[in-house]
């Protein structure tokens, strides 16, 4: 989607921190981030959130969490523990309606209503 800003970062229009890509997913750093580690997963394809996924789609939200877990390892925070968070629509307070799974480490992860 043109007017998507994921869809421009995974497609290189605007330069991001990326920290993992394939043929399907496309990771990199949050903007603002929440931990000491705050990572971005994403499909390349457009998505628009969790109510979006089709049948089809299922292989490419198991190859994101594949993709979470090499990259944990990879960066040495697979053994500490680590949070993958999806927020979903106005109550789930998605903000970037292309899906995305935030990986959260590097410290331990609290979160509003889950501590
Ligand atoms: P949501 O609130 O939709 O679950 O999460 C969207 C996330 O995307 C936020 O944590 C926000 O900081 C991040 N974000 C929004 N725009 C950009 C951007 O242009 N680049 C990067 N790297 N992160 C972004
Ligand atoms: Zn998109």
């Amino acid at each position: 989607m043109d007017d998507c800003i994921f869809c421009q970062l995974a497609h290189k229009e605007i330069p991001t921190d990326v920290v993992y890509e394939d043929d399907t997913v496309f990771a990199f750093k949050d903007i603002e981030p929440m931990a000491k580690i705050h990572y971005l997963f994403i499909p390349k394809k457009h998505i628009t959130s969790v109510n979006d996924l089709k049948e089809g789609d299922a292989a490419v939200v198991a190859d994101i969490f594949k993709a979470i877990a090499t990259v944990a390892a990879r960066d040495g925070f697979a053994e500490t523990g680590y949070r993958v968070v999806t927020n979903t629509g106005a109550d789930g307070n998605q903000s970037v309606y292309h899906l995305h799974f935030h990986v959260l480490g590097g410290e331990p992860i609290r979160f509003p209503g889950f501590d």
